[in-house]
């Protein structure tokens, strides 16, 4: 068949199984009428799709109000006003630099349209000589004359109802005008189909919630600044439905898990008690309680899939140690799973005396072992010989079989998808998973990005710790810093200096890094090395191994990965442009100081003047060290998206919701998603097959195919 008989709507990308109810909302925005290749190329870039669909998740964030229409003569300078004109006369620019002036009146008086650089042929389209015109703008007056510096809105009689209203304001892009982007979403609007309603009768007249459709409508035609607001009725349906097709998605997901047998481990306890008579402290209450949890899990028939918070430093390895010697003693073998090669090597580093102490077999597994040697590491673990293999992710992506792998623990820098995690579990069908993060995230977070899972908190930390000492300094004082670390430097301090995060880009961060980096050896000598993402596994690890040797002094470093290991010796942090980072990146960085013995300092390192909020941000890094605590404040002065870092992996950026206001509406999302699940596993009912629409209008709808696989 030629192509171009096939229908757009047959494209590729066109999912089986979705409703075709939805089929209008999927098409591209470039079958709207009005809006070509460039507008639709703008849209998608806006919107970050160029479905029609997504036109409707953009929200507007102000109005302007065009409802006043009065005579020229009542129009107040520095208002907004809908004006009915005719026009009288063109006055094209005498000379470049100045503008064209069109002249129009009406029985009260005369004001000039003005325009900057126009096109004689556009202005005398708009404005014929002698018709009658609708004008739109805030009027001003200059030189004591009422003027309208480029109206925002020019029609005929006609355009009245279209142009004299509450007009919602959008987000924009260079190129795409307000006005472009409404009539889009008004087309889009008209396209969208009244859809069976999905949520809970009773809860929906309790709310007094208007159904999908109407609120979509509502959040677009806002009557009042009430409109814009998060609590309006329309948009708390609309984030309540996102929430619940997230919170749905991941209770279907975990429904999945559950229903999944796992095995019953309950050990004898014998290793577990050899390394804890090896270890030279006691565990912290923390460590105790999530260590009764995860062995409660590991003892039920059903699989684990539990995640362990908490923040660097918290002793999660030796949790982590036990629950894979619990494995271990029913004869299985457990894996332990870094997200960098160095990381690996550090986990086999703390755990070979404890795993020794309890006379464990290990190894140690990544990208890096290549031809013989990696053949002889497949060969002990296919045939059981390592009873625990401590590795990179990657492990679970190549073709590496285990005998009996029982237990997975997976120490996580980035977070995970619901789907890779359950592709983790395919290593072996019943194999626990225990996900350890040291991203402390606020609770209500915690729902969303790992609603899947149970949650261990690591919330106390092991006794001992010296506080960091952390201060705020102006890159203005680099100077004074400097000579401050090179006197700490001469009593044998190790430093590391993290260089700023340059638009997500890797070739910027490198660029910053390496000008940072030739500076400090300038001044410091051969004793300075430079760590970076694109450096060969080899190189990297030599730096790291002769930083934590001493045989250097200062590591700079582009990003955190690099810096996620331990040496207990380095006692200062600098981050340069601190303002960029996350406070939950910065409390990560800071937490790679402060672990040994003596005196540690955090230096933030910002360009001013800084926002209020940056400044605001900064002070929470000085005041506390509590990883939750900050991951509390950071929600409250960013977004949601911002902490979980999902800009990048897009997958849990809100729309419409926004939990600084609807954290609420999230744990009723979450109970009603439950209490779905429990009622109708296989979302069969009519409630059930409005669901499955709402799981497609979210893009949610990798979840149904677990309703089919089941
Ligand atoms: P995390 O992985 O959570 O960042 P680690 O497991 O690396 O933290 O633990 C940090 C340090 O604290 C390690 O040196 C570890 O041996 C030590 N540690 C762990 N638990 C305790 C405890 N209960 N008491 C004292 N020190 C502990
Ligand atoms: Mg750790």
């Amino acid at each position: 068949m030629p192509s171009n008989l096939v229908k757009k709507s047959d494209a590729p990308e066109t999912r089986t199984g979705r409703p075709f109810i939805l089929d209008p909302l999927f098409r591209r925005v470039t079958e709207l009428p009005g809006i070509g290749p460039r507008n639709g190329k703008l849209i998608e870039k806006l919107c970050g799709s160029d479905k029609i669909l997504s036109l409707l998740w953009h929200r507007p964030v102000d109005l302007v109000d065009r409802r006043f229409a009065p005579k020229i003569k009542d129009a107040p300078p520095g208002h907004v006003a809908t004006l009915t004109l005719k026009v009288e006369k063109h006055s094209p620019p005498p000379r470049r630099g100045l503008p064209y002036r069109v002249r129009a009146s009406d029985e009260s008086g005369a004001i000039d349209l003005v325009f900057f650089n126009a096109h004689r042929d556009y202005v005398e389209k708009q404005l014929p000589a002698g018709a009658t015109v609708i004008v739109s703008g805030t009027v001003e007056h200059y030189q004591g004359r009422p003027q309208m510096t480029h109206p925002d809105a020019i029609g005929t009689e006609e355009d009245r109802d279209s142009i004299q209203i509450i007009e919602p304001v959008y987000p924009l892009t260079a190129g795409l005008t307000n006005r472009t982007l409404r009539k889009a979403i008004q087309s889009a609007l008209d396209a969208a189909p009244d859809l069976p309603e999905w949520q809970d009768a009773a809860w929906k007249e309790r709310q007094n919630t208007p159904g999908w459709a109407d609120a979509i409508k509502t959040l677009h035609n806002p009557s009042g600044p009430a409109g814009l607001d998060p609590r309006h009725p329309a948009r708390a349906r609309l984030a309540y439905d996102e929430l619940l097709a997230g919170q749905l998605a991941l209770a279907l997901v975990r429904h999945r898990n559950k229903r999944q047998k796992g095995r019953a481990f309950k050990g004898d306890g014998a290793l577990r008690k050899k390394l804890l008579s090896a270890l030279p402290f006691r565990l912290t209450g923390a460590q105790e309680r999530s260590l009764k949890e995860i062995y409660e899990d590991m003892e039920s028939p059903l699989r684990m899939l539990r995640l362990l918070q908490g923040d660097v430093g918290s002793g999660k390895t030796v949790v982590a140690a036990l629950a894979m010697l619990n494995a271990v003693e029913c004869g299985a073998q457990a894996a332990l799973m870094a997200p960098t090669e160095i990381l690996a090597r550090q986990h086999a580093e703390s755990l070979k005396p404890w795993l020794e102490a309890a006379g464990v077999s290990f190894c140690i597994l990544t990208g890096r072992d290549k031809g013989k040697a990696r053949e002889a590491l497949l060969q002990q673990v296919a045939d059981g010989s390592a009873q625990i293999v401590i590795g990179t992710h990657a492990l679970f992506q190549e073709d590496v079989n285990f005998r009996d792998l029982g237990l997975a623990v997976i120490d996580e820098q980035h977070r995970f998808g619901v789907d890779q995690r359950l592709s983790l579990s395919a290593k072996g069908p019943g194999t626990d998973i225990l996900v350890m993060t040291a991203t402390p995230i606020p609770r209500t977070l915690t729902l969303t990005a790992y609603g899947d899972m149970d949650v261990s908190r690591l919330d106390e930390k092991p006794p001992g710790r010296q506080p960091v000492e952390t201060k705020l300094i102006s890159l203005d004082k680099l100077e004074a810093l400097t000579d401050g670390m090179a006197r700490q430097i001469e009593s044998g301090a190790r430093i590391y200096w993290v260089c700023p995060l340059v638009e997500e880009s890797e070739v910027l961060d490198l660029a910053a890094a390496q000008e940072r980096y030739e500076i400090l050896q300038a001044r410091f000598g051969a004793r300075v090395a430079l760590v970076h993402g694109r450096m060969k596994a080899e190189d990297k690890d030599t730096v790291m191994k002769n930083f934590a040797s001493g045989a250097l002094d200062i590591l700079v470093a582009t990003t955190v990965i690099e810096v996620g290991v331990n040496v207990p010796e380095a006692t200062i942090m600098v981050v340069e442009h601190a303002e960029r980072f996350g406070l939950a990146q910065l409390h990560q960085l800071r937490g790679r100081v402060g672990r040994g013995a003596a005196r540690s300092y955090c230096f933030l390192l910002y360009s001013g003047p800084l926002t209020e909020t940056a400044k605001e941000r900064l002070s929470v890094m000085r005041e506390t060290e509590d990883g939750f605590l900050i991951a509390e404040k950071d929600l409250e002065l960013r977004g949601a998206g911002d902490i979980l870092g999902t800009r990048q992996s897009g997958e849990l950026s809100f729309r419409l919701a926004d939990l600084t206001v609807h954290a609420a509406l999230l744990a009723a999302a979450r109970d009603d998603a439950r209490l779905i699940i429990e009622k109708d596993p296989e979302l069969k009912t009519s409630r059930g097959e409005a669901l499955r629409t709402l799981l497609y209008l979210f893009e949610r709808d990798q979840a149904i195919q677990y309703l089919r696989s089941g």
